[in-house]
C-alpha cells in the first residue's frame, strides 16, 4: 500500500475533539489511550446551562498522528493529479500503479469530484487562543464548555459561540466559533469577538495572547462537501466522501471507525471487483447516505434561521433527553434513530422555531452572504 502526501513530515496542529465514547480505544484497530489528552463532562450554555449528553474527549493530535503510522505503508512525497486505467499520475510526472485509490484529499476531492456544478460550500470558522488553566477558569469556572451562545462579545449579526476545552497539561483553548455560514464568517470578526468576549468575562488584554501565533488557532473548513459519484477505481474517504456532519463539522472519529470497516473490506474480499464494491459500501452505506441527506436539511435550517433565533434553538436542543441529542449528533448509519431525534427536536420547538425549521427544510438555505462582510 502506498500513501501519497505532499507533506508527509508536516506535524498536524489542529485541535480535535469528539464524544469520548466515539474514540476507538477498543476493538481491532484500538488507538493507544494516550491519543486522548483530556476527557470528562462538559456543558452547553444557551439561555440556561445544560450538562452535555455524554463525556467529551480532546485528542492529543501529535499522539494521534504517531499512532496512525504503519510500517507496511510506503510513503511517497507528492500530489496526485489524476488517475486513469489503473495508474495514478503525480504532479512531478511520476506514475504509480493504482488499481484502487482511496481519495482522502479532503474538501478538494481531487479524484472524486465529478463535473457536476455545486454551490459554494458552507464553512465553519473559528479563532482560538491557548491560555493557562487559571486564566480559562476565570471565563468558564473550570468547566469544559462545548458551546456558550451568550452574546458577551456584544456584536450584532451572525451568531457565534465560545468553545472552551482543556488541551492536557496546563493549557486550555478558548475559541470563538461560527458553526456554519456561506461563506464562513471572517476570521478578523471572530478575533475581535473573542477578544471582546474574554474582556467582558474579566480578562485583561495581557491575558489574551492573540498576537502570539504559537498560541492562536485559526479554523476554516467546509461542512458540506458535496457527494459526487466517483470514477471507477476511486473510493473517497473522510471529508472527500462527505463524512463531515453538516450541522457540527465533526468527522474525525467517524473516519477512524470507517477506516477499520474499509480495511476489512479490502482484506477479506476475493477479487478486485468485490473489493471495490465492498470498499464503497464500507465508507458510505445506504443508511449513511440517507442520514447524511437528512442532516443536510438540518444545515439548511440553521443557515436560513434568523440569527437572533439561533441561541433559542440550541436552548431547546440541549433541553432534549440525552438519547435524542446523541441521535442527532451521532448515529451516523442509523436512519430510525436519526429520524426519531429530528422529530424529537421538532416537537420540542416553539411554533415560531417550527416555522423556521419547515422553511429551511422546504426552501433550502437561503442567501449566500458573500459581499456582506462589512463587520
Ligand atoms: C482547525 C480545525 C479543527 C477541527 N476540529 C475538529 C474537531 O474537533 N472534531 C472533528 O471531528 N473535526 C474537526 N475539524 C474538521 C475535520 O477534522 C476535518 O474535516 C478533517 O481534517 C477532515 O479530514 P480529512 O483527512 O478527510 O481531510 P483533510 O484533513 O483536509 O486532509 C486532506 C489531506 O489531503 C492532502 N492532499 C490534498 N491534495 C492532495 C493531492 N492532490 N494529492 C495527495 N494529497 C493531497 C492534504 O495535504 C491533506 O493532508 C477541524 C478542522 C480544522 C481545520
Amino acid at each position: 500500500m502506498t500513501l501519497v502526501d505532499p507533506h508527509p513530515d508536516r506535524r498536524w496542529r489542529h485541535t480535535y475533539g469528539a464524544w469520548a465514547d466515539e474514540v476507538p480505544l477498543t476493538g481491532p484497530d484500538a488507538l493507544p489511550r494516550d491519543v486522548v489528552a483530556a476527557s470528562g463532562p462538559g456543558f452547553a450554555i444557551a439561555r440556561r446551562t445544560h450538562p452535555l449528553a455524554g463525556d467529551y474527549a480532546v485528542l492529543d493530535t501529535g499522539a494521534l498522528q504517531e499512532a496512525l503510522h504503519h510500517p507496511a505503508v510506503t510513503v511517497h512525497r507528492g500530489r496526485v493529479v489524476g488517475r486513469a486505467e489503473g495508474t495514478a499520475f503525480l504532479d512531478g510526472g511520476e506514475r504509480l500503479a493504482a488499481p484502487l485509490v482511496l481519495d482522502a484529499t479532503g474538501a478538494a476531492q481531487v479524484l472524486s469530484r465529478s463535473r457536476r456544478q455545486v454551490p459554494r460550500a458552507a464553512e465553519q470558522t473559528a479563532v482560538g487562543v491557548v491560555v493557562p488553566s487559571s486564566v480559562a477558569a476565570r471565563v468558564t469556572g473550570g468547566r469544559l464548555v462545548f458551546m456558550d451562545w451568550r452574546p458577551l462579545h456584544g456584536h450584532p449579526g451572525w451568531p457565534t459561540f465560545l468553545y472552551a476545552i482543556p488541551l492536557g497539561g496546563d493549557d486550555w483553548l478558548l475559541e470563538e466559533t461560527s458553526l456554519a455560514r456561506r461563506p464562513g464568517l471572517p476570521l478578523a470578526e471572530l478575533t475581535e469577538r473573542l477578544r471582546r468576549r474574554l474582556v467582558a468575562c474579566g480578562l485583561e488584554e495581557g491575558d489574551i495572547p492573540l498576537d502570539d501565533r504559537t498560541r492562536v488557532e485559526h479554523v476554516r473548513f467546509a461542512v458540506d462537501t458535496p457527494s459526487h459519484r466517483p470514477p471507477a477505481g476511486v473510493v473517497p474517504l473522510g471529508a472527500a466522501a462527505s463524512l463531515v456532519h453538516p450541522a457540527t463539522g465533526y468527522s474525525l472519529t467517524r473516519s477512524l471507525v470507517i477506516a477499520t470497516r474499509l480495511a476489512d473490506a479490502l482484506a477479506t474480499r476475493p477479487d478486485h471487483a468485490a473489493r471495490l464494491d465492498a470498499a464503497g459500501r464500507a465508507v458510505r452505506s445506504t443508511a449513511g447516505r440517507v442520514v447524511h441527506a437528512m442532516r443536510r436539511r438540518g444545515l439548511d435550517v440553521l443557515l436560513r434561521m434568523p440569527p437572533c433565533e439561533v441561541p433559542e434553538f440550541f436552548e431547546r436542543f440541549f433541553s432534549l433527553p440525552a438519547a435524542a441529542q446523541r441521535g442527532y449528533l451521532g448515529a451516523h448509519d442509523d436512519v430510525a434513530n436519526s429520524m426519531g431525534a429530528m422529530l424529537a427536536v421538532f416537537r420540542h420547538l416553539s411554533p415560531r422555531l417550527r416555522g423556521h425549521l419547515i422553511a429551511g427544510s422546504l426552501l433550502g438555505a437561503g442567501r449566500d452572504h458573500s459581499g456582506e462582510d462589512g463587520y
